[in-house]
This record gives C-alpha cells, sequence and structure tokens, in this order.
C-alpha cells in the first residue's frame, strides 16, 4: 500500500467517513477497497524483519496480528464509532469473549443485564463461573437493582440495549456513572441499536462491541465482530490477546463488511421506517396482546429509548394470545417474511425466541427474562412495507380462524 492516509478527516460527518473512512490504496489506485488475501508478508532484509518484531518499524508481519483489508474495515469503523481504537474479529461471540476474557482473571465479579442474546447469556453464566469470576444479572430497568449491584466492588459490567428479544432498554448514564464510582469498566454489546443510532461511549462506556454479521454485513453473506475502545485498552489489553488466541477476521470477511458500511446508513433508514410502521399495524391486529419497540409510546423506557438512541431500530416483538401454538401458526403461514434466527438482514425474517436463540434457557428464567412462549421477534428489513403489512395481517388472520 502507497497511500499514505490523505483520505481521513476528522471533519467529516459519519455518512462520509462510512464511504471513504480508512480507505488505503494500492500502487494500483483502484477505485474500490482492495481485498488482500495473504496470511504473511516478505521482508526485504533480516535487519527489517527483526526490526519489525522488536516493534521498531510498524508494518504487517502476519495476518493474525493484521490485514491491510481488515485494517480498512477496522478504520472505518472506529472513525464512525469515534473511538481510540478497533479491533475486528471472525464473529459477534468471538468479540464478546476476547472483549469479557482479555481484561477478567479469576475472583472478579461481572455485573450483566438479565436479557441478553443467547451465547453472550452462556458465556456469563457458564462459561466465567468455571474460571471463578462471579456474576449477577439485573433487569434493564431496574434502577435499584444496578445501584445495589454496583455497590460491591465490580471488575466488568456487560450490557445489551436494547436487550434480545425483548427489546428491553438499559439507561447507559446511568449504569455507567454507577459502574465508574465501582472501578468496573463498561462492556457493551451495541448490536440492535447500531453504531448508526447509538454511540455508547458518549454515554460513558468503555468498550463497544458488535456482531458485524448483523446490519453492518446486512445482507446474509458473512459473519464478523469488532471490538472498540480506547487506544491504551486495545493496545494494552485487548490486542495481546487476540494475537495469541487467533479469532482473527478473514481479509475477503472484512472486504464484504467495509462495503457493507458504505450503505449502513441508507439501510437502516429503510429498515426503522418500516419497523416503526410496522410495530403500528402490528398493534391493532386482533389476537396480538402487546407490541414492543424501543421508541413506541409514552412509558418511561420508551422517552429514554428516545434520549438515547437516534431511532427505535430494526426489531420489533409482539405477544399473541395463543401462545406458542398460536405463534408456529403464524410463522408457518407467512409468504414473504422467512422464519430465521439471524437478524439485521435486507430480508424480513421472524422468530419464536422460546423454542429457537432462548430454548436453552430454563422455562422460569425465560419467564423471569419476558421471553413467553407467545413472543415473536421480527428482524425488519429492507421490502415494501405494504407488502410486510399484507403478508402478517393475512397470517394472523389465517392463526385466528
Ligand atoms: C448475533 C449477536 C451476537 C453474536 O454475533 P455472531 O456474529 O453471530 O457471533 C451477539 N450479540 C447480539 C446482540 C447478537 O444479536
Amino acid at each position: 500500500m502507497t497511500d499514505d492516509g490523505a483520505h481521513d478527516h476528522d471533519d467529516w460527518t459519519a455518512q462520509t467517513k462510512l464511504i471513504r473512512g480508512g480507505l488505503r490504496r494500492s500502487q494500483f489506485q483502484e477505485t474500490a477497497e482492495a481485498i488482500y488475501m495473504s496470511s504473511g508478508y516478505v521482508y526485504e532484509s533480516a535487519e527489517e524483519a527483526e526490526a519489525a518484531f522488536k516493534g521498531e518499524h510498524k508494518r504487517y508481519v502476519y495476518s493474525r496480528y493484521a490485514n491491510p483489508t481488515v485494517s480498512m474495515f477496522e478504520e472505518r469503523l472506529r472513525q464512525l464509532e469515534g473511538a481510540g481504537a478497533c479491533m475486528a474479529t471472525s464473529s459477534g461471540m468471538a468479540a464478546v469473549f476476547a472483549a469479557l476474557m482479555c481484561q477478567l482473571k479469576q475472583g472478579d465479579r461481572v455485573v450483566a443485564s438479565r436479557v441478553l442474546f443467547g451465547s453472550c447469556q452462556y458465556i456469563i453464566t457458564t462459561i466465567l463461573p468455571r474460571f471463578g469470576i462471579d456474576y449477577e444479572l439485573v433487569d434493564a430497568d431496574d434502577r435499584d437493582g444496578w445501584e445495589r449491584a454496583l455497590s460491591k466492588p465490580t471488575n466488568v459490567v456487560f450490557l445489551e440495549t436494547p436487550g434480545n428479544p425483548t427489546l428491553d432498554v438499559v439507561d447507559l448514564a446511568h449504569v455507567c456513572g454507577l459502574a465508574r464510582e465501582a472501578g468496573a469498566s463498561v462492556v457493551v454489546d451495541n448490536v440492535f441499536a447500531t453504531p448508526v443510532l447509538q454511540r455508547p461511549l458518549e454515554w460513558g462506556a468503555d468498550v463497544v462491541i458488535y456482531s458485524a454479521t448483523k446490519h453492518i454485513d446486512g445482507q446474509g453473506r458473512s459473519l464478523g465482530g469488532a471490538v472498540l475502545g480506547s487506544e491504551s485498552f486495545v493496545a494494552d489489553t485487548l490486542q495481546p490477546f487476540l494475537r495469541h488466541t487467533g479469532p482473527s477476521l478473514s481479509p475477503f470477511n472484512a472486504w464484504l463488511l467495509v462495503k457493507g458500511l458504505e450503505t449502513l446508513t441508507l439501510r437502516l433508514e429503510r429498515m426503522c421506517a418500516n419497523a416503526e410502521a410496522l410495530a403500528d399495524f402490528l398493534a391493532e391486529q386482533p389476537g396480538v396482546t402487546r407490541v414492543r419497540y424501543p421508541t413506541r409510546g409514552e412509558s418511561e423506557s420508551a422517552q429514554l429509548a428516545r434520549r438515547q438512541m437516534d431511532r427505535g431500530g430494526t426489531l420489533v416483538a409482539f405477544e399473541l394470545a395463543g401462545g406458542k401454538a398460536h405463534a408456529f401458526k403464524v410463522l408457518n403461514a407467512l409468504d414473504v417474511i422467512d422464519i430465521s434466527n439471524n437478524l439485521g438482514d435486507s430480508k424480513t425474517l421472524i422468530t419464536h425466541p422460546a423454542t429457537t436463540t432462548h430454548q436453552r434457557i430454563p422455562a422460569d428464567e425465560r419467564a423471569d427474562m419476558g421471553i413467553t412462549d407467545g413472543l415473536v421477534r421480527v428482524s425488519v428489513g429492507l421490502e415494501d412495507v405494504e407488502d410486510l403489512k399484507a403478508d402478517l395481517g393475512r397470517a394472523l388472520e389465517n392463526a385466528a380462524g
């Protein structure tokens, strides 16, 4: 790569950073970002190799450590988030695991939001305790609960807001303030909100993680993840962990994700508009007892979501009066919308969390989380919302009859 970084401007707005941030052109001056499918790199001399390994000469040495295409993705996302540094991973779960394990040790304590993506819940409640790491779970809106949990010395707070699949919202400013007093670092899984709609670092979070599989790719092509934080956290704590454990993102997948970032804002505008319209539509349908959409209505939680997020996101959840049988009937009667546990895709996807993403969790704990047998989650895509309404309307009518 010959480019010296002339494409990066602090004064660009987020939209321009998404198109041009991190771009480094080779000597061929290609328009699009190049894909460097190379595991290793060569040196002019033994002296150069020695200097590279001593860290005196900053350059690419091995793609488990860094790769030019992966760097372009990391730098573009870093600029959008306004973070000190960013490192990409092979999946969202690799990002979650690394962000936690790189800073935890035996005897430490983690406080987490109760409603979590299934695998995040598994790491915190099953894997971490095996290494002598204690945990406590708190309901998203339980302000006293957060205060009690964080009145004890704590090392890491891990939370999702909005949470999967109930879309509960955590007050980031409140929890980050308590965490600071407790001496804890706050890790936010910002997948549901996306880097466009919510910026946790501005509310006091220390680390933000993404599953880039979701909205960042957004077209069902690739797994990927990222961890963002301060320069010192990444250089001193995260980077050594990632380098030596190896959950590296493939350069080809990094290229898909860097191109995904270019259209992220545009896709989210349409997906959020569709989700808002679909939430309103669902609230009027017979058999639907409750609609969950973070910014909808006048509850305290909806007001908080409107302060904390630019828009409510692309996920809508709703409850059906007839439980699991009712939910299955509706899912099976759909024509346009696909049954899939993935989310953030251009295609609208629907899932029944109690029997899929959260089926591993015991029924009583699921009930505590608000994941009833009648709960259905929709990841709203880019189709014409009128076709989505017609599809859901038909399916709900069929299921009722
Ligand atoms: C999908 C998801 C993850 C895990 O990401 P993968 O890319 O599937 O590993 C973590 N957290 C949330 C909220 C997710 O939706």
